[in-house]
């Protein structure tokens, strides 16, 4: 391929990126399985002992099995470089640490995965950094909660699980105005439906673990961004060592590949669910911003290329009529984490967000008798009918 030629899709490039083409080494990429490399001569590892990254020094430092991975979700986020951890929340935290000191202030969506909200609440205070956490559904409180001391603004979008979404365009306006970093959790819409670095967003961040390994067998994350902010959260992911394993990585390599097809098909399946539990009896209420009742629906077809595989609905009967349903499914699986080739349920307010108190899970719109929906691959009517039996017992 030539500079002249037309930049290739996302499903070439999720293919195609990063890959490391030497005949000698196969067709696919193979497993740097090392936590350490060989140096030719002392000279060249004082050299590389001084770099940013480098590929081939030592495992927590890089490797190459690593750096393919990172060229991917680079390139499919649409960002100059990218950052490979060991987990979703090892790259939150690499992004509080390498944006935020003592004194400062961040302001944090309110409905965020709950780990989140545990580091913003009880950890950072502890170092001497304050947050506020808003409704991040419109930017109006986004904004009033900024302070002279505000240096990173984090959201979701859409938001888990109550599927809210952010004007991303106009968030990074915000932040460009007050001189704010601004990050997105893109885990939910994957870079096949959102982009938001091309929306002006500062910063995305990934649980890996989801849509981008998509099997339910790695556990990882993503910081994608500047090549300036990569090598800056590289300095922190040196000193406090999540790095990803070579083993993981080539399984995000090798998942990433089926990550534009998966995620295509996950987006049409959830479409369907959640128009036949929209018209269900025993449901009152469905969370999916392909929905023309989803209140964002409009913003969501302006910002996003799909609306993703995750649902959440409401169901009779309060808590025990949420557990109930989620007990009675026999395809879909009671298991939390979303993402996978598997369709999987969870009760939010007893689990992902169990340690939330009773007013934040109100605040965040975390119903008793919600349920979370990750849609996998299986086949759509077998899906239906698996809900149908489950919702009428
Ligand atoms: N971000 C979102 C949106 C998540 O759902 C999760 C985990 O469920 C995380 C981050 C944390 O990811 P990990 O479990 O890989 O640390």
């Amino acid at each position: 391929m030539t500079e002249s030629d037309p930049k290739p899709a996302p499903e070439t490039r999720a293919i195609h990126s990063g890959q490391a083409h030497n005949p000698s080494l196969g067709l696919t990429p193979p497993i740097f399985q090392t936590s350490t490399f060989k140096l030719p001569t002392a000279e060249r590892g004082a050299e590389l002992a001084q770099e940013s990254a480098p590929a081939d020094f030592y495992t927590r430092w890089g490797n190459p099995t690593t750096k393919g991975f990172e060229a991917q979700i680079a390139s499919l986020e649409s960002a100059e470089a990218a950052l490979a951890v060991s987990s979703g929340m090892a790259a939150l935290t690499i992004l509080f640490f390498s944006h935020v000191e003592a004194g400062d202030h961040v302001v944090v969506g309110q409905s965020i995965y709950s780990g989140v909200n545990e580091i913003v609440n009880g950890v950072l205070p502890r170092y001497g950094i304050t947050a506020t956490t808003v409704d991040s559904s419109g930017t109006g409180a986004i904004k009033k909660a900024l302070t002279k001391k505000t240096r990173l603004i984090l959201v979701e979008s859409p938001t888990n699980p109550t599927l809210d979404l952010c004007d991303l365009r106009a968030l990074a306006e915000v932040g460009r105005d007050a001189g704010v970093t601004t990050a997105v959790d893109n885990t939910f819409a994957t870079p096949i439906h959102q982009r938001p670095l091309e929306h002006g967003i500062d910063v995305v961040v990934h649980a890996a673990t989801k849509y981008l390994g998509g099997h339910s067998d790695a556990t990882g994350g993503a910081f994608c961004s500047t090549q300036e902010k990569v090598d800056r959260a590289w300095y922190y992911l040196k000193l406090f060592g999540p790095c990803l394993s070579p083993f993981e990585a080539w399984l995000f390599q090798r998942g990433m590949k089926t990550l534009p097809l998966r995620a295509e098909r996950q987006a049409q399946s959830a479409l369907e669910l959640a128009r036949f539990l929209e018209a269900h009896r025993a449901v009152d209420r469905v969370y999916y911003p392909g929905l023309e009742s989803h209140p964002q629906h409009e913003l969501a077809s302006r910002q996003m290329d799909g609306y993703g595989g995750m649902l959440s609905f409401e169901v009779r009967g309060g808590h025990e009529g949420g557990i109930c349903v989620a007990e009675s499914l026999k395809l879909i699986q009671l298991a939390v984490s979303l993402g996978g080739v598997e369709s999987i349920i969870q009760h939010p307010a007893s689990m992902t967000h169990g340690t939330l108190s009773e007013k934040d899970r109100e605040r965040a719109g975390i119903s008793p008798a919600l349920l979370r929906l990750s849609v996998g691959l299986e086949n759509c009517d077998d899906l239906k009918r698996d809900l149908d039996q489950a919702l009428s017992v």
